[in-house]
């Protein structure tokens, strides 16, 4: 009860800066901490959360930073919610973030942008924005968030905290509200690999429910946190080190590099051909993703309804037009562009065969090395409004963190350094179910 008190006068002091929730639920949190004291079991019992608000909660608006689901109160938990509650978790609050997950900046959002704690005039990166400016800002020890091409280590990185988009597959993606789902990863966000472990931990395993989910034994990460790196093989692809990152970020990275060496990590440099395919692939296929599965979202059965439809097609039309914003528009109508038939064997077929080569790269450079360290941004974050009317300048953000999410691995971003006051994150990647080494890497380098 302690601990909840003091992060909810943390969020009453200071989330009104910041805008990084879109519901505080003081009343709930406070029952959820009484019971816990009462009886407290669980590994996380007690610990303050906040959810990102693609996660349904039962009881709770799950509004998905979308006007289309504002008036939205989930009937059930997400299973990673249910996770984290059975854990003993305490929910503080939903975390805002772009609608339906959709953007790099979390000025997306129909809740407003979310300002980043290190400079307000700054963004602080999405579409996990609200959790990873609400982690940074100490607002909440930890965060879930959701990762689709990047969303939860964009942000953590723009924000200097920790995050980690766990193997596709690891986290049930049940109750977790779908935009592109054979990218779609719940993950979490905290200030440390070690509060990353123990998040982790509780929120990962099968689920039946998902047809998705992997059904493999979590090993104990926290276990894993050995701190010993020695003679572990970092891989640097030459693509990622190229033209485009900003000079000050590259010597940010390339001090952390030297560190991991002195902590006895083997560096080397490896090849991944087809990074240059990842931009391209990943806006086909997840926009493709997104029009199929917000198809539902029709003003029949729930969400947003437009005030006196005449008729069906009217129905339709004006609550999709009025209640979905101009991004997810946009995502729509690429999606059922390259899905029709005429078009879906130049972009969609073609999309899903050069996602296979991105996929491929990884899996060869992975025979030689063990772990691959990659910049998370081109540059630090920039400014609140630069980028809103460019949508290609804003998809070219996620260079870095789309080939990972294309291939399902494990990436994390860890706070690596500052350019001008504002943080410089380090990308880990690691094979598939390797999140014990990733973890360990950078727990060894903090
Ligand atoms: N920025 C990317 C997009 O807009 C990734 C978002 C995500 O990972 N959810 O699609």
């Amino acid at each position: 009860a302690e601990l909840t008190e003091h992060f909810l006068g943390r969020i009453g002091d200071h989330d009104g800066a910041l805008n990084s929730l879109i519901s505080v639920c003081e009343e709930r949190a406070r029952e959820q901490a009484a019971a816990v004291d009462k009886q407290g079991s669980g590994t996380l019992a007690g610990l303050p959360i906040l959810h990102k608000d693609i996660f349904c909660t039962q009881g709770v608006r799950t509004s998905c930073g979308s006007r289309m689901l504002d008036n939205f109160v989930a009937p059930y938990d997400a299973d990673a919610v249910e996770r984290l509650d059975r854990a003993g978790t305490v929910t503080l609050g939903k975390a805002n973030m772009d609608e339906f997950a959709m953007g790099s900046s979390n000025e997306n959002s129909f809740y407003g942008p979310v300002k980043n704690p290190w400079n307000n005039a700054c963004v602080p990166g999405g579409s996990s924005g609200g959790s990873a400016a609400a982690v940074a800002a100490g607002l909440a020890p930890a965060a879930t968030g959701t990762d689709t091409g990047g969303s939860i280590r964009q942000p953590a990185a723009l924000c200097g905290v920790t995050g980690i988009k766990p193997t596709y597959g690891r986290v049930s993606r049940y109750g977790m509200i779908a935009f592109a789902s054979s990218l779609d990863q719940g993950g979490c966000i905290a200030r440390s690999a070690e509060d990353c472990a123990q998040v982790l931990q509780a929120m990962a395993g099968f689920d039946a429910r998902d047809s998705t989910s992997v059904e493999r034994d979590v090993p104990d990460y926290a276990a894993a946190l050995t701190g010993d790196i020695a003679g572990l093989r970092i891989g640097l692809p030459k693509e990622y080190f190229a033209e485009g990152l900003q000079d000050e970020s590259r010597r940010v990275l390339e001090t952390a590099i030297a560190q991991l060496e002195q902590r006895g990590a083997v560096v080397v440099d490896i090849e991944l051909p087809h990074t240059e395919l990842a931009l391209s692939t990943y806006y086909v296929l997840a926009p493709a993703e997104a029009s199929s599965n917000l198809a539902r979202f029709d003003g029949v059965r729930y969400g947003y309804r437009c005030a006196n439809p005449v008729d069906l097609e009217d129905l339709y039309t004006r609550s999709r037009g009025e209640g979905f914003g101009r991004e997810v528009q946009r995502r729509i109508m690429i999606g059922a562009y390259v899905l029709s038939a005429g078009y879906y064997d130049a972009y969609y077929l073609k999309a899903q065969k050069t996602r296979r080569l991105i996929a491929n790269d990884f899996h060869a450079a992975f025979t030689d090395v063990d772990l691959i360290a990659a910049p998370v941004t081109q540059a630090p974050a920039f400014r609140l409004g630069e980028m809103v009317d460019d949508p290609v300048s804003m998809y070219l953000n996620d260079v870095y963190t789309l080939p990972a999410s294309l291939a399902g691995i494990p990436g994390m971003s860890v706070p690596a350094g500052f350019v001008d006051g504002l943080p410089v994150g380090l990308q880990l990647l690691a094979p598939w179910f390797e999140e014990g080494r990733l973890l360990n890497a950078a727990h060894a380098f903090q």
